[in-house]
């Protein structure tokens, strides 16, 4: 049996930035220790349950470095049950990483770190509630590299507030030269229910065109750089690609454990209920319906720079309609959206930025 990737997720933060709406409580310092130990013992019992292998571990929140070194190694020690790892991802956000987090959590076997940096421009920065400088950001990156990791990804956002181009210039030109391996750039979603989408009349937001331009300005920035675009969001040196996310995108299994974490294993999808205290309580999972659909993988082949490759689809899901794909790729490749050379289709850079129009075409 394949590995599966194995997620952990951590629903803590200092403050709640205003865009945001993952799952995460703040001035919760008294319940991290029951906590971890909570998602100590669903680990035992997940591996008792799936007797399975996982290769790739990512500690994601939430800010999982608020929990400290020694409560993330334990979480690390723990996660090995399932088996060696070739990947230990943790995130960190520059304000909440103590002195000495790095070499605790190196020593226990992280191996790649992910930061939220979002923009290199302080009062961007600001507008988005993030509590760290870019002083802080390039501690924090120092502060890795002399404890031994080196495959460190940074987060930053297109669309923020404010944002022109030379402002998102000078967020490019950070990513580039502050050592980071990895860069993931996502566009700011107003989510329903955060601070942003209730104050979104009096936001200063770039309009759609803009964020487009900049999307494609940013694929060929990095890419002179030598950050290869491997997804529709994540650009990488060579060799630097995100395992664990590949396994999402891939369409392989993995396992989620905390509040609001999900999982796909065994051809079903399952979650956990955004509950902390609950999950303490020993809540099961919700299930989620079945998933690995063709539709499923046809959507997340297309995030990847890769593509889909229509044989190796053809020899798992014999019975779609290969000849209405064929035809429709036939149609975006003549209009520049995507390659097509008769048996895989990539989307262009173009074609990711309506991609779910194309994939909406090729899956009705
Ligand atoms: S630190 Fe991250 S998870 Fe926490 S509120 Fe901000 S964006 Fe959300």
């Amino acid at each position: 049996m394949e590995n599966i990737g194995l997620y952990i997720h951590i629903p803590f933060c200092k403050s709640k930035c205003p865009y945001c709406d993952f799952y995460s409580a703040v001035n919760k310092s008294e319940t991290y220790d029951i906590y971890t130990e909570a998602l100590i013992k669903s680990i035992g019992l997940w591996h008792k349950k799936l007797c399975r292998t996982a290769d790739t571990l990512y500690i994601g929140g939430g800010t999982p470095s608020l929990l400290g070194g020694e409560r993330i190694a334990r979480i690390i020690d723990a996660a090995k049950v399932f088996g060696s790892f070739k990947e230990v991802t943790v995130e960190c956000n520059p304000s909440c990483v103590q002195e000495d987090f790095f070499k605790i959590i190196a020593a226990s076997g992280a191996d790649r770190i992910s930061l939220g940096l979002q923009s290199a421009v302080e009062s961007e920065r600001k507008s988005l509630g993030r509590l760290s400088g870019r002083k802080e950001i390039e501690k924090c990156i120092k502060d890795a590299q002399n404890a031994g990791i080196n495959n460190i990804s940074v987060d930053v956002m297109l669309g923020i507030p404010g944002q022109t181009k030379s402002s998102f210039d000078e967020t490019v030109d950070f990513c580039i030269s502050c050592g980071a391996k990895h860069i993931s750039a996502y566009m700011l979603k107003l989510e329903e229910g955060t601070y942003f989408y209730k104050n979104r009349h009096k936001l200063d937001l770039p309009d759609d065109d803009f964020t487009a331009d900049m999307y494609l300005h940013m694929v060929s920035r990095f890419e002179n750089a030598g950050f290869l675009q491997y997804e529709i969001s994540n650009f990488s040196l060579p060799g630097f690609e995100s395992r664990h996310n590949l396994k999402y995108w891939n369409c392989e299994e993995y396992l989620g454990i905390g509040p609001a974490a999900h999982s796909f294993i065994d051809g079903r999808r399952f979650y956990y209920e955004r509950d902390t205290a609950a999950f303490i309580g020993g809540a099961d999972t919700v299930p989620d319906g079945e998933g690995g659909t063709a539709d499923e993988y046809i959507m997340l082949r297309l995030r990847l720079k890769a593509g889909l490759d229509l044989d190796e689809m053809k020899a798992k899901y014999p019975d779609e309609d290969y000849e209405y794909i064929a035809q429709k790729a036939k149609l975006f490749s003549e209009n520049g959206l995507a390659e097509f050379d008769g048996k895989r289709l990539c989307l262009t850079s173009k074609g990711f930025l309506i991609s779910n129009e194309i994939i909406e075409k090729l899956i009705f």
